[in-house]
């Protein structure tokens, strides 16, 4: 899988996806990830790419023309061309899943009050969103999409069964159990017994009922969509 990156701050995007397991990925040929500077494709000598706003308003919008050309230079045959952006659609566990079964990603990041909106008609594939928030810029938002992809991707993680069973896995309504590991007991508090025990299907069943009890305590609307749909 390809993933190409255009901001103009391709070190924030960069940072992240040298160290750990994304480093490895790219290291081991499963992903390539370039961080391209959307200056390169200003035309005049300051490299300018944002302009004031039509109809006024506070603040800068980034120009169309640098984008334009960086697509056109960038997409390929089979490429998706993303825009991140708060007012995307959510990018959700499942959007990640969909992602990782493409061959070539190409993020667009905005800054400034955001991006001429003909960039959004013209060029862009998916507008997505990472949360319900506004950040300063698009590029820790695409460095959060490439590492929620990049660990779907086969043989990137050690063991296949942690993407399969985890938070937001399968139906994407239910989140994971409590871990623990090594010691037993610590500062007085113990491992649940059951953990301890060896019996495999008293495990699952304490898994199962855990992870249902802490989605119900820390995400009541996933709770309440899984319940609903149980019942129906
Ligand atoms: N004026 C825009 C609005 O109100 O929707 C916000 C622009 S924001 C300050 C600058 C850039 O950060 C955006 O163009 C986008 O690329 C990125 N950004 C900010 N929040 C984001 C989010 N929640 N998800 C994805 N990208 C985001």
């Amino acid at each position: 899988m390809k993933i190409d990156i255009v901001t103009i701050f391709p070190e924030i995007a960069e940072a992240p996806l040298r160290a750990s397991i994304m480093g490895r990925a790219v290291e081991s040929g499963a992903v390539d990830i370039q961080c391209y500077n959307l200056r390169d494709w200003a035309t005049d000598k300051h490299h300018k790419v944002d302009d004031i706003p039509y109809g006024g308003g506070p603040g800068m919008v980034m120009k169309p023309e640098p984008f334009f050309a960086a697509v056109e230079d960038l997409r390929e045959d089979n490429s998706i061309v993303l825009l991140m952006t708060p007012q995307g659609k959510p990018f959700r566990q499942a959007t990640a899943e969909r992602f990782s079964q493409e061959s070539h990603l190409l993020i667009l990041c905005g800054h400034y009050e955001g991006v001429d909106h003909r960039v959004v008609e013209a060029l862009v594939d998916e507008e997505v969103s990472i949360g319900d928030y506004v950040l300063t810029n698009g590029t820790i938002a695409a460095a959060v999409v490439a590492d929620a992809v990049i660990r779907l991707i086969p043989g990137v993680l050690g063991d296949e069964r942690s993407t399969q069973e985890e938070s937001f896995s399968g139906d994407g309504d239910q989140i994971e159990a409590p871990h623990y590991t090594r010691p037993a007991e610590f500062r007085g508090m113990d491992v649940p017994p059951v953990l301890l025990s060896g019996n495999h299907a008293a495990i699952e069943a304490w898994r199962k009922k855990s992870a249902k009890s802490r989605t119900r305590q820390n995400r009541p609307e996933l709770f309440k969509k899984r319940h609903d749909s149980d019942e129906a």
